[in-house]
């Protein structure tokens, strides 16, 4: 009888060949500036954890009371008997936060995309997408069954282009969702959620961003994309965001309208069948938002630091694309540059994957970085200084 199971080996094997198996490092110990990383003490340069907020001690010791009082987990899914006073405090923090009427936790930003977009489009209505949006949104808009649509990356006139097809279209289509990543994770540029929403208004269709890299790095505070471009909230109906990024914790989030929220909940399959967040997990979340609104000077550091680091890649000749936020990509073309320059800031002390083929272009492999508050000036200069000197001895500056 033939293996059932021989296409594992067999993919893996493939994968392996071609290079593209991931290789995984293993941090032993906190996501801190300079951290262990299979044996060695180096720099972290490539983390999502943007404001240093993952081991900061007022999360940290928010989690340990949490498990004091409430345990280790919650007991259930959300609906049954899974819903602790930390989940609805979570929630009402979080809305004010964002000066929205309500926001709904989920498991994951991940789970949130997968769950809620199904349920606001169906068979009958259409989803217009980036064509760079997050894996997550793309597996949420397949669950939906609606018909899908993209556009050009970052481009309002292309949307247009779109809509105006769809407009043609329009008897036959229920309900129109936009829907775009804020920040891109791969080259750090910003959605035009300006023009975005004001072309969803004239059309009569529904935005959903997904901000996922703009929380805490991007608008007043790091309250996201819709404060930094002064967005009303029925323009951007749908505000998704993660906890697993400059927050520093895990889970998902939305804010909107009282009436999406309750909708959401209602109908998320996500949130409705899977176990809720356990209790340190949502003392955690807590603590990292006030740590947002009383300790203003991390998104600033964030930023002061960004700016200095793109200045000096900039002086150097780098090709830092066209980033505008704390994710620098450093790009070199062939996937094999991207990892030899990766190597040599490893063996300096400096650690920034590679990002290569098929996640990006062929010919524009990258060492992505992304900037952390909680680095020292003297931090800073060991990055500079660590890509100069890989950048000289590879031949690319
Ligand atoms: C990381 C990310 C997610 C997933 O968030 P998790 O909370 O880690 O599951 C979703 N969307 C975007 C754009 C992301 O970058």
């Amino acid at each position: 009888m033939r293996d059932p199971t021989g296409f594992l080996a067999e993919e893996y094997q493939q994968l392996v060949a071609s290079a593209t198996d991931w290789k995984l490092r293993v941090l032993e110990g906190p996501s801190a500036p300079w951290c262990e990383i299979d044996g060695h003490r180096v720099l972290m340069f490539c983390s999502n954890n943007y404001l240093g907020l993952s081991n900061h001690p007022r999360l940290k010791e928010a989690a340990v009371a949490a498990v004091k009082t409430h345990g280790v987990g919650s007991g259930s899914v959300r609906p049954i008997a899974g819903n602790m006073d930390l989940h609805m405090e979570l929630e009402r923090r979080l809305a004010k936060f964002k000066r929205a009427e309500a926001s709904l936790v989920y498991q994951s930003g991940f789970a949130t995309n997968s769950g809620l977009i199904p349920q606001l489009v169906g068979e009958g209505d259409l989803v217009i997408s980036d064509e760079l949006n997050h894996g997550s949104i793309i597996d949420g808009v397949r669950l939906s069954r609606a018909e899908r649509a993209v556009y050009r990356h970052g481009d309002p006139v292309d949307l247009e282009r779109v809509l105006a097809t769809a407009e043609e279209h329009r008897p036959s289509y229920r309900r129109i969702l936009i829907i775009t990543d804020g920040v891109f994770s791969m080259d750090g540029d910003i959605a035009p959620l300006d023009r975005i929403a004001e072309l969803g208004h004239q059309h009569g269709a529904m935005v959903y961003v997904d901000d996922a890299h703009g929380e805490g790095v991007l608008g007043e505070g790091g309250r996201g994309i819709v404060s930094h471009f002064g967005l009303s909230r029925d323009r951007v109906q749908v505000e998704m965001g993660t906890f697993s990024k400059a927050f520093g914790v895990v889970g998902g989030h939305i804010s909107g309208s009282k009436e999406l929220v309750d909708f959401a909940y209602n109908r998320s399959r996500t949130w409705l069948l899977s176990g809720s967040h356990p209790p340190p997990v949502a003392a955690a979340c807590l603590a990292a938002i006030d740590v947002l609104e009383t300790e203003g000077e991390h998104v600033r550091r964030l930023w002061d630091l960004t700016r200095r680091f793109k200045s000096a890649m900039r002086g150097f000749g780098f090709d830092i694309g066209k980033s505008e936020t704390p994710i620098t990509p450093v790009i070199v073309g062939e996937s094999r540059r991207a990892k030899e320059l990766s190597e040599h800031l490893f063996g300096q002390g400096l650690f920034a994957l590679p990002i290569v083929y098929p996640m990006v272009a062929k010919d524009k492999a990258r060492i992505r970085t992304i900037m952390n508050a909680a680095l020292t000036d003297d931090d800073l200069q060991f990055a500079i200084g660590a890509f100069e000197r890989a950048g000289r001895a590879l031949h690319l500056i």
